[in-house]
């Protein structure tokens, strides 16, 4: 795959139920797509996939928190009745068992976001809705019906000053996940400047990291290997880069074909190449 992206990141909502102090998805748009709209985009996606003869491509929803939008499942099935797989990323508060049921057979994979185990910690960041923070028996509970239906799960976690000195490993040992990906704290200057105050030293990172590295099907993203290496629509259907600290908007993809947009985007196809090649024989 030369200069064509496989994995396409629809930011569904800004809206969340939780408030982390670093969250940067922010994107400055005074309204939201409708379900329709963001059908017409999965059309546009498919078209890219099938002219670069892209077999596996994959839409990931991601947010804010997917789980908010009334439309999450109808948007699931359009995308399956394309053969596009599906991935989501939520912070999973909002996940039931029910809805986790009614996803088997169309959800390639569940990525999570869990940044501490700690409640207090959860309460710093900003991570719970009216002080209610995740609860880890609840999360494996509901995990492990994920994996038994093979749906595979993967783990979001990222590093700051919050959470620097914890160690999130235990959860590793509970539950087989498919996919580890370690983010340190980044910062643009449009949306979660003051995240800035909870940044750590490349060096802090990488002692972080280092200590994890060894379980499998880990991924390590400084904040520099995240620069342009996600091609993100926001919910406005704008194509973003996140080039110099700061979410640009390339264009709509209603008004610029997409392979125009990717192609002014100036992705990192080498570091976009290595996240998600990492994942081959795991995501696709
Ligand atoms: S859970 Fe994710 S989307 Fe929600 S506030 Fe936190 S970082 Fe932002």
């Amino acid at each position: 795959m030369n200069n064509t992206v496989d994995v396409i990141n629809f930011h569904l909502t800004e809206k969340c139920n939780y408030m982390c102090a670093y969250c940067f998805a922010k994107f400055n748009n005074e309204q939201e797509f409708t379900v329709e709209e963001w059908i017409k985009t999965v059309d546009i996606v498919n078209e890219y996939f099938k002219k670069n003869a892209i077999l596996n491509g994959r839409i990931n929803l991601a947010g804010g928190e997917p789980l908010v939008v009334n439309y999450l499942d109808e948007l699931i099935d359009y995308i399956n009745s394309l053969d596009i797989k599906v991935s989501i990323i939520t912070n999973i508060s909002l996940l039931t068992k029910e809805k986790i049921r009614a996803w088997i057979g169309k959800v390639d994979t569940i990525g999570i976001s869990i940044d501490s185990l700690n409640r207090e910690t959860n309460l710093l960041i900003g991570r719970h809705s009216n002080g209610k923070t995740i609860e880890i028996s609840d999360l494996l509970e509901i995990l492990n019906i994920a994996k038994e239906n093979n749906i595979k799960i993967k783990i979001n976690t990222v590093v700051s000053k919050f959470n620097l000195h914890e160690d999130i490993s235990s959860l590793y040992k509970q539950i087989r996940f498919d996919r580890i990906k370690l983010l340190q704290v980044r910062f643009n200057n449009d949306c979660n400047e003051s995240a800035i105050n909870y940044g750590i030293s490349s060096n802090e990172f990488n002692e972080y990291s280092s200590q994890l590295k060894s379980y499998d099907g880990i991924i390590i993203e400084s904040e520099d290997m995240m620069e342009c290496s996600y091609v993100i629509i926001d919910p406005k259907g704008n194509l973003i880069s996140n080039k110099g600290n700061i979410h640009k908007k390339i264009g709509s993809v209603f008004e610029t074909n997409l392979e125009e947009l990717i192609a002014i985007a100036e992705i990192n196809y080498k570091t976009f190449m290595k996240r998600y090649q990492t994942e081959k024989g795991v995501n696709r």
